[in-house]
């Protein structure tokens, strides 16, 4: 039986300054992620035969989980899978960062341009309604920019995800107090559109 384990971040902690500062990064992954994925485990040695199971394949599939163990599954299946995936589309600063190759075609005929793009989805992370996420994701072969609550998972939605942003008030709260605008403007200049791109032509 193979645990859920807390991959290191692909960077170093202070890689993302000064737009998400060193201790920010660290609380957010080595306890609120550590802490997500310690009580996937902890749910799921219940039922170690779901261990098997990627945990995409757990949040993908809620209502035929057992179900003593569906909402723990929800809450910290989604907060494991979702960091996982949010460390992976963020990376050091660059000029000019913007969206390339076949994303960047969609982008531009599914919202306009770029900028209209930006501007969607800085709405959309605005107007999360306290604890979730902002998406940009393909639903039937198509672009779109949804909102999540707390840890619900766009993977329990057969969505699949493209590039994301955390708006709970632990991803930026040190360092911008509650004004989670400039957090959300800042976050455009570490987005790895290398990443998202790979992710995309999947
Ligand atoms: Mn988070």
């Amino acid at each position: 039986m193979q645990k859920y384990t807390t991959p290191d971040l692909p960077y170093a902690h202070d890689a993302l300054e000064p737009y998400i500062d060193q201790t920010t990064m660290e609380i957010h992954h080595g306890k609120h992620h550590v802490g997500y994925t310690t009580k996937l485990n902890t749910a799921v040695e219940s039922h170690p035969e779901l261990f098997s199971k990627t945990p995409e394949e757990l949040l993908a599939d809620l209502d035929n989980l057992p179900e003593d163990i569906r909402l723990a599954v929800r809450n910290n299946g989604g907060g494991h899978v979702h960091h996982n995936f949010f460390w992976e589309i963020m990376r050091p600063a660059q000029e000019n960062n913007v969206a390339i190759g076949n994303l960047a075609k969609a982008i531009d005929e599914t919202f306009g341009s770029f900028a209209k793009f930006k501007e969607e989805l800085t709405q959309a992370a605005l107007t999360v309604f306290g604890s979730g996420w902002a998406w940009l994701l393909i639903e039937d072969n198509k672009l779109k920019i949804t909102k999540t609550a707390n840890q619900d998972s766009p993977y329990s939605l057969g969505q699949s995800p493209v590039l994301c942003i955390d708006v709970w008030e632990h991803a930026y709260y040190l360092k911008y107090k509650n004004v989670r605008p400039d957090y959300i403007e800042n976050f455009w200049q570490i987005i790895n559109w290398d990443k998202t791109e790979e992710l995309y032509n999947k």
